[in-house]
């Protein structure tokens, strides 16, 4: 928590947040930050990201160099470092933390969760949280061996890796081979290994959004999601739930978030199973899932995590009856992107779409969110894909 006044952007008693990372969810960090009269760094490691776009000053650097990020955070002395991805040298991070500068919510908490083994290995052996079976492996042969123990069907993903990429969903024993290789080709970074993980049929998974501030825990009402191939489509707010397996949830983020410390929104994946709740993942920051939040909230969950590192109070947050998002997905290949059917898709009241920006697509990429409110949760999910469903992207 920081306790420095807020000056003028632009003047030598600005309040300057670094954000490392400037894709949608950085983005809309700046906006919040920018609000309350922030001055915002946004670095990424590629031109005209999202938020770069609405930041003051913008950096291209390799940010898991670590001379590259000390040099940067050395020349702009900012007030807080802001960490929005996990592909950033965190051992850099640790030890500009130890020389004085404010790392949210952590260096270590940024460390630990760069990759899925620190915060398995946190949340399954030191917290004794549950969490589904899991072995890692650094090699092939790790690997076969791993599934064999594990047993199938199980899901092999690369150590260092987000939405989905290089996930496989192993059902044969027989593909166990096949499973390491195609999931070492889909992970990124430097940790050349993948985590074996029994597949668990739950009734459902959601992220709980927990803010961490100067007065202690606030909970936001859980978020349910839909995931493809282990990428984010569609979430929303609240995700029903028994009143035993909310209590469970909530005593695994608690345990979780207390051990990561520091101030700010963290996204906590459960995995529900009637009352039963495993703990997958947890992000120290706002969480693609939580864009909901932009509709459902009256704080989203970007200003309740600017709110919570600026050590501002978070009161009782105010929540839609039923909410709902859609991603909107882009897909083929070029740097000229243009957006038609906006006006058809805001046609329907308590509806919104979210485009961010983002300057190229190679592939597949999320470019955009459908949001609304309604009713019902079935009525808001249907409205945010009628909404979604009147957007085309246009990619050459
Ligand atoms: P992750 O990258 O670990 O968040 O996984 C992405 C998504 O894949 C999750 O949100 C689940 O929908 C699915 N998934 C991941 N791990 C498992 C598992 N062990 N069992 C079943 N589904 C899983």
């Amino acid at each position: 928590m920081t306790t420095k006044p807020i000056g003028t952007p632009g003047t030598a008693g600005a309040f300057r947040l670094m954000l490392l990372g400037s894709g949608e969810l950085g983005k809309e960090v700046a906006i919040e930050a920018l609000r309350y009269g922030i001055e915002v760094f946004a670095v990424d490691r590629y031109e005209n990201a999202p938020a770069m776009q609405v930041a003051q000053h913008r950096f291209v650097i390799d940010m898991l160099d670590g001379d590259c990020l000390e040099d940067l955070v050395e020349r702009v002395q900012p007030d807080l470092i802001v960490p929005e991805v996990e592909a950033i040298n965190t051992l850099k991070l640790i030890e500009l933390e130890e020389r004085g500068h404010q790392v949210i919510p952590t260096a270590r908490a940024t460390r630990l969760t760069m990759d899925r083994e620190g915060i398995r290995r946190l949340a399954a052996e030191e917290l004794q949280l549950p969490t589904t079976p899991f072995r890692f492996a650094s090699t092939e042969n790790e690997c076969v061996e791993a599934i064999q123990v594990i047993g199938t069907p199980c899901v092999v993903k690369p150590v260092m890796s987000s939405s989905g990429k290089g996930q496989v969903i192993v059902k044969n024993a027989t593909d166990a081979k096949d499973a390491w290789e195609r999931s070492i080709a889909g992970g990124r970074g430097s940790t050349q290994g993948v985590i074996v993980e029994g597949f668990i049929e739950f009734d459902y998974e959601i992220t709980l959004l927990t803010v961490r501030h100067a007065s202690g825990t606030t909970f936001c009402p859980p978020i349910g999601h839909l995931q493809v191939d282990g990428d984010y489509r569609e979430s929303w707010q609240p995700q029903p739930m028994s009143s035993g397996a909310l209590v469970s949830a909530q005593q695994i983020a608690t345990t979780i978030t207390s051990a990561l410390g520091g101030t700010g929104i963290f996204g906590v994946e459960l995995f529900v199973q009637g009352d039963k709740v495993y703990f997958n993942e947890v992000s120290p920051r706002p969480h693609d899932t939580g864009m909901v939040t932009l509709i459902s909230q009256d704080l989203s969950e970007f200003a309740l995590h600017v709110r919570a590192i600026l050590g501002l109070p978070i009161p009782a947050i105010e929540v839609a009856t039923a909410s709902a998002s859609v991603a909107l997905i882009g897909t083929g290949s070029g740097r000229q992107i243009s957006y038609h059917g906006l006006d058809k898709a805001l046609l329907a009241p308590e509806t919104e779409i979210r485009l961010f920006g983002k300057p190229e697509v190679n592939g597949k990429r999320r470019l955009g969110v459908a949001l609304a409110r309604a009713d019902t949760i079935g009525q808001a999910r249907q409205k945010a894909r009628d909404a979604a469903a009147e957007i085309t992207v246009e990619i050459s």
